[in-house]
C-alpha cells in the first residue's frame, strides 16, 4: 500500500452535492480518493464520480500550451476543428497579447453589445467573480451568463418573484426532519447521490412519507407512498390541483398566510380552473392521487419540497416553479428545519457563479443591474467612473448566441462551458458558433465548443487551484490546490487577471490595482466588502467546514434555513397561473415525447467524464423506452434505432427500461455521437430564457449498424 507524500482536503467537482473530498498525492500524482466519516455534507460517502472520476486531469488529450488557429476564417467560415495541426503552440504573452488585442479592437469598432461572455458553473467563485468583473468593468457590458439559464432559470426567477430570494432554502441533509417530502422532476439518485441517500434513511429510518411526482419510474419510486406519473409538462396542472385540494378542505396554514403572504385571496380564485379532474385530463395522473398527495404533504408536521430541472427546464418553468412554491406558502411548510423549497442545483459550483454574479441581470449579489445605487457601490469597487457600467440588461446564453450577427455579438469568451453539446436545437447553434468573428475558449480540453475557437487558454483543474465552491446548499467550501498544474496550464483566475491588465492598457484606462491579487482569498474578501451575505466569509473561518451563506459577519454562524422570520422579499406573494402546454407535443409524425437528462456515470456535456475511466462504465448513449413502444416500434434492447425530431436526427441503440413510462423516451446529454441537443427544441420560458430541454415531439425507425457513429468519426468528421 502506498504511503502518501499528502493528502489534501478539496470539494468534489462534479455535482452540487459539496462532497468533502481527500485527494492522496504521492510524487505530486493523485492516485486515490477518499473521503472522512465527519465530512459534514457526505459523512462518508461518495458517489462513483467523486471516487473515480478525478482522472481527466491525465488524459492525454488534456491541452497543456496555449493554442491559436493557424488559419483565420472570416465570419460564416469558421469550422470546427479538433486536430492540433489546425493550432500553432504560442507562449502565453503571445495568446493572452492577442486576445487582448482582438477583443479590444471589436470592443472599439462595435462598442458594448458587441461582447459577450460565459463563465463557469464548474470554475470558483473567486473566478466568476473576475471574469464578470472583466467584461462589466472593461468593456461595459452585462452579456454575462453561464449554465444557470440551461438548468435551473425558471426556478431562480420563481423564487425572486415570490420570496425575493433563489438559493434552496434549507439544508439537504435536514431531510431526515421531515415527515413528508416531495421529489419532483429530479432523478435525485443518479444526479445526486448522497443527498438520494439521505432521502432513503428519511423513509427508511425516520418513517418519513415520500411523493414523486415525475414522468419516469425513477428509482427513488421504490421508497415513495405514492408516485405521480405525469406527462412531460404539465407540472402547472397538478400542483396547482393539489393546491386546490388543499384550500377547498381547509387544509391551508391560515395563520402563516395571514402574517407572511399576499395576493392569496386573488390565487384562490383562479384555483377554480384546476380542479383534480382538470388535472388528470391533463397530466394523465389519477384524480385520487392528486387528492392523496395534496392531503400527505398538507397534513405533515414538517413538510419540504425537492426538485429538479424536470421543474425548471420548461417553456412553463417559471410558472411550474411557481406552483410548488404556492404549496409551501399554503401549508406554512417554510422557515423550520425539515421543511422549504430546495431546488437542488446541478453543477458543483452553479450556485456560486450566480451568487458571484454571472448572470446578465444581476450584478455579485443578486444586486439588480438596473438598481443605481448597486451600480454606484461597484463602480466604486471596480474603479469605474460614476455612470461607467452598463445600467441595461444583458442577453443570456441562449440570446447571446441567437444574436450573433453584424451589429449583434461578435466576440465571445468561453470559459469552461460547451454550448456545442448543452444548448438546444445544435444544428442552429453551429451558425452562430460559425458565425462568430472572434472565440476564445479557455479550457481542459478542446471540447465541441472550442473546436470553433481563435484561441485555446489551458486551464488548470480543480486540483491544480486554490478557491471556493458553493454548493446547493449554499454552503461555501474550500477548494486546495494538491498538485502542480500540468504543463503550462494556469488557474483560471490568474489568466482573467493577466488577461485584465493587458486589456486595460489598450484600452488606454489608468492601470488600477483591480487586478493584481495574491491569493483568491482576496477577491473573496473584495466580493464580501459589498456583498452583506458574504460578509463574515473568509478562508480562515471556512478551513475545515464550510459556512451557509447568508453569514453578515465575523462571528456570524451561518444559515442552515432560511425565512425563520420573514422573506427577503417581506411577504411571500402568490401568482395566480395559467396552463400553457408545451411548445411542441406528440402527433401522428412525431408520436413519442423525448425528454433528456443525466446519469450517474457521466456529468453535463461530457468534457470530464468521457476523458476518465467513468466512460468505460457507461460508454456509449441509449435511448431509455418502455416495452410497450418497442414492441409498438419492433425494436429490442440492443438494436439499433434513428431518433428523428423536427431539428435533427441521432442514430443509437435501444433500452428497454422499466424507468420509462409509455409514449416518453429519454436520451442522456453527455454523448456527442448522440447529441440529444441535437433534437431538442430552442422554445423558451419567456421570462427566465431557459430551454425546454424536457419535452419535444421524435419518432423512432429501426437504423443499421453501420449508421451508428463512434465519437472518434464524430471529430474526425469535425462536426456532429
Ligand atoms: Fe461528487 Fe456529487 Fe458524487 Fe458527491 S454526490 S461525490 S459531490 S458527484
Amino acid at each position: 500500500m502506498l504511503t502518501p507524500d499528502r493528502i489534501v482536503s478539496t470539494t468534489c467537482p462534479y455535482c452540487g452535492v459539496g462532497c468533502n473530498l481527500r485527494l492522496h498525492v504521492k510524487d505530486d500524482f493523485i492516485y486515490s480518493v477518499t473521503t472522512p466519516f465527519d465530512a459534514v455534507v457526505n459523512k462518508g460517502n461518495l458517489c462513483v464520480k467523486g471516487r473515480f472520476g478525478y482522472d481527466f486531469i491525465y488524459h492525454p488529450d488534456r491541452v497543456t500550451e496555449p493554442l491559436i488557429r493557424k488559419t483565420h476564417q472570416r465570419p460564416g467560415e469558421r469550422t470546427q476543428a479538433f486536430d492540433r495541426d489546425a493550432w500553432r503552440t504560442v507562449s502565453w504573452d503571445e495568446a493572452l497579447d492577442y486576445v487582448a488585442d482582438r477583443l479590444v479592437e471589436i470592443y472599439q469598432r462595435d462598442g458594448a453589445r458587441a461582447m459577450a461572455v460565459y463563465c463557469c458553473a464548474k470554475a470558483t467563485n473567486e473566478e466568476n467573480y473576475l471574469l464578470q468583473k472583466l467584461f462589466r468593468a472593461l468593456f461595459r457590458t452585462n452579456n454575462v451568463d453561464h449554465c444557470t439559464r440551461l438548468c435551473h432559470a425558471g426556478s431562480v426567477v420563481a423564487l425572486q418573484m415570490a420570496l425575493g430570494t433563489s438559493a434552496m432554502s434549507n439544508t439537504a441533509a435536514e431531510v431526515v426532519k421531515s415527515d413528508c417530502f416531495i421529489v419532483t422532476g429530479s432523478n435525485t439518485t443518479e444526479n445526486h447521490p448522497i443527498i438520494a441517500l439521505q432521502m432513503k434513511d428519511a423513509v427508511r429510518k425516520h418513517g418519513a412519507k415520500l411523493i414523486v411526482i415525475d414522468p419516469r419510474r425513477l428509482e427513488l419510486c421504490d421508497f415513495a407512498t405514492l408516485w405521480l406519473p405525469l406527462k412531460p409538462g404539465t407540472n402547472v396542472p397538478v400542483f396547482t390541483a393539489m393546491a386546490h385540494v388543499i384550500v377547498k378542505e381547509g387544509l391551508v396554514n391560515r395563520a402563516f398566510i395571514e402574517a407572511r403572504t399576499e395576493g392569496y385571496a386573488e390565487f384562490v380564485r383562479s384555483l377554480d380552473d384546476f380542479t383534480p379532474e382538470v388535472a388528470e385530463a391533463i397530466s394523465g395522473v389519477d384524480r385520487n392521487l392528486i387528492v392523496e398527495a395534496a392531503r400527505l404533504y398538507a397534513t405533515a408536521r414538517n413538510g419540504a419540497i425537492y426538485w429538479g430541472m424536470g421543474i425548471s427546464q420548461f417553456s412553463n418553468g417559471t410558472a411550474s416553479a411557481l406552483g410548488l412554491i404556492h404549496l409551501a406558502l399554503l401549508t406554512g411548510h417554510i422557515g423550520r428545519e425539515g421543511t422549504g423549497l430546495n431546488p437542488l442545483r446541478g453543477q458543483n459550483n452553479v450556485q456560486g457563479a450566480s451568487d458571484a454574479g454571472a448572470m446578465p441581470f444581476h450584478f455579485p449579489g443578486y444586486m439588480p443591474v438596473d438598481d443605481e445605487e448597486a451600480a454606484v457601490q461597484w463602480e466604486r469597487v471596480w474603479n469605474v467612473e460614476p455612470g461607467g457600467l452598463d445600467r441595461a440588461r444583458g442577453l443570456t446564453t441562449t440570446e447571446i448566441l441567437s444574436n450573433v450577427r453584424p451589429g449583434g455579438v461578435r466576440a465571445l469568451y468561453i470559459m469552461g462551458e460547451n454550448p456545442m453539446m448543452t444548448e438546444p436545437n445544435l444544428n442552429v447553434t453551429r451558425h452562430h458558433m460559425e458565425d462568430l468573428e472572434f472565440l476564445v475558449a479557455q479550457d481542459l480540453f478542446i471540447n465541441e465548443s472550442g473546436a470553433y475557437a481563435d484561441v485555446i487558454l489551458p486551464a488548470a483543474s480543480w486540483a491544480e487551484k486554490d478557491g471556493t465552491f458553493t454548493n446547493t446548499d449554499r454552503r461555501v467550501q474550500r477548494v486546495r490546490q494538491a498538485i502542480a498544474p500540468r504543463g503550462q496550464t494556469r488557474p483560471d483566475w490568474t489568466i482573467i487577471c493577466d488577461l485584465a491588465q493587458r486589456i486595460e492598457l489598450r484600452l488606454g484606462r489608468p492601470a488600477s490595482a483591480g487586478w493584481s491579487y495574491a491569493h483568491p482569498q482576496e477577491v473573496m474578501q473584495e466580493m464580501a466588502s459589498v456583498v452583506e451575505e458574504f460578509r463574515g466569509i473568509t478562508y480562515e473561518r471556512i478551513d475545515k467546514v464550510g459556512l451557509q451563506y447568508p453569514v453578515f459577519d465575523a462571528s456570524h454562524p451561518g444559515t442552515p434555513y432560511l425565512f425563520a422570520d420573514t422573506f427577503p422579499s417581506g411577504r411571500a406573494r402568490f401568482f395566480p397561473l395559467e396552463y400553457v402546454p408545451v411548445a411542441e407535443e406528440a402527433d401522428e409524425e412525431y408520436p413519442f415525447i423525448l425528454t433528456t437528462g443525466r446519469l450517474l456515470e457521466h456529468w453535463h456535456g461530457g468534457t470530464m467524464t468521457r476523458h476518465s475511466q467513468l466512460d468505460a462504465l457507461y460508454p456509449a448513449p441509449l435511448v431509455e423506452m418502455h416495452e410497450i413502444d418497442a414492441a409498438r416500434c419492433a425494436v429490442k434492447t440492443g438494436d439499433a434505432v434513428r431518433v428523428s425530431s423536427r431539428r435533427g436526427t441521432v442514430v443509437l441503440r435501444v433500452k428497454v427500461s422499466p424507468k420509462a413510462t409509455p409514449g416518453v423516451v429519454f436520451i442522456p446529454m453527455h454523448f456527442v455521437e448522440a447529441a440529444a441537443n441535437l433534437l431538442t427544441i430552442d422554445a423558451l420560458d419567456p421570462q427566465a430564457k431557459i430551454p425546454e430541454y424536457k419535452a419535444c415531439a421524435v419518432n423512432i425507425q429501426i437504423a443499421s449498424e453501420d449508421d451508428l457513429v463512434a465519437p472518434e468519426a464524430v471529430q474526425e468528421r469535425g462536426r456532429y
